[in-house]
């Protein structure tokens, strides 16, 4: 039988959501700050994919099932497959995700699923050029919806479509990305903005909630919108299809609604640090250990002691101001 890594408060833990780096081409304005991050930030404080693999098999011995890559841009960091690769070979990981921006996807798609990524979710939070350059500060969505088309040619399945949803900035266009993943055959997830990282809390007074999302998606689809029964990978949305087709649409209410009963996840960021929950600062330093030696079981035992400390929920909604302290691209989303 596995092993099972249960939280203090009953919760099996089997999701490692690992942020590779926490650099990024683009500059979403609710995730980066227009100079980016760390500009700072030495080479050697950043984990190696050999350091990353030890990481991973640790928690998957430890009962992990799902790792997602994400960042920062995962796809900025050179030769990422090979990472891929190594973790794949872990008897127990039955799932390798990864989160993207999709601007690199048209070149890496074949290589990383060959490697063994199988699911991906791409950030898309407008379908018109201008504006979509304009919220990434410099992105090209044209690269990206190459990307994406590549990802469904070599049979990524199932491909995402996030949209972070900003009043009076994309909110307008929420029905015609519901068309769009139709169209696609493309699950579409739409995701409040979070109060994380300065840039996130600068974008607040943009917040647009999870209800209203969802009431105008079941204006624009009528009696089609049918509540999901399937359990979702990604726990904390809203799921629903859209008649018999098989597109899915999610609604994330990480603000207006607490998900965190059902958290099934923690985070790994590229310098080391074990993230235990979106909200709070619980963390552990896994790097200094394993760079003074540590063993595969002290390793283990470290990650064990961890999970005691994570929280039972974030504070998003009595107290936005105080989630400051850390940036979106070291938690990976
Ligand atoms: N660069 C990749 C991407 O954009 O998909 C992966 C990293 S990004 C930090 C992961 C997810 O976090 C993206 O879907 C992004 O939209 C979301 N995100 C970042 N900052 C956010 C915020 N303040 N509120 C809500 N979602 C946010
Ligand atoms: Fe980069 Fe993703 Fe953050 Fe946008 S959301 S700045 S693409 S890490």
């Amino acid at each position: 039988m596995r092993n099972e890594l249960i939280d203090p408060f009953m919760r099996k833990i089997n999701y490692l959501r690992v942020s590779v780096t926490d650099k990024c081409n683009y500059r979403c304005d609710y995730c980066m700050p227009e100079q980016g991050v760390h500009p700072e930030g030495r080479h050697t404080e950043y984990l190696s994919y050999d350091e990353l693999a030890r990481i991973i098999k640790a928690f998957v011995d430890l009962g992990i099932a799902k790792v997602r890559l994400t960042g920062g841009e995962p796809l900025v960091r050179k030769n990422l497959s090979s990472l891929v690769e190594k973790i794949s070979a872990y008897e127990g990981l039955e799932d390798i995700a990864l989160s993207t921006n999709a601007h690199h996807l048209a070149r890496e798609a074949e290589a990383l699923h060959k490697a063994g990524v199988s699911r991906i979710n791409v950030s898309i939070d407008s379908l018109k050029p201008k504006r979509f350059n304009h919220i990434t500060r410099g992105g090209d969505l044209e690269k990206v919806l190459a990307g994406v088309d590549k990802a469904l040619e070599i049979g990524m399945k199932p491909v995402k479509f996030n949209m972070v949803v900003m009043k009076g900035t994309n909110d307008d266009e929420i029905e015609a990305m519901v068309d769009f993943g139709l169209a696609k055959g493309v699950e579409v997830r739409f995701i409040e903005t979070m109060p994380i990282g300065p840039a996130g809390v600068s974008m607040m007074n943009q917040h647009y909630p999870a209800d209203k999302i969802l009431a105008r998606i079941k204006k624009h689809v009528g009696k089609n919108l049918i509540p999901s029964s399937g359990k979702s990978h990604d726990g904390p949305a809203r799921n629903f299809v859209i008649g018999n087709s098989e597109t899915r649409i999610g609604v994330i209410s990480a603000v207006s609604d607490h998900f965190c009963e059902t958290c099934n996840r923690v985070r790994l960021t590229a310098k080391g640090v074990l993230a235990l929950c979106l909200g709070q600062e619980d963390s552990v330093d896994l790097r200094t250990p394993l760079r003074e030696g540590i063993t595969d079981e002290g390793l283990q035992q470290l990650i064990v002691d961890a999970l005691l400390k994570k929280p039972e929920k974030h504070f998003f909604n009595e107290n936005v101001h105080n989630i400051e302290f850390r940036q979106m691209v070291e938690l990976g989303g």
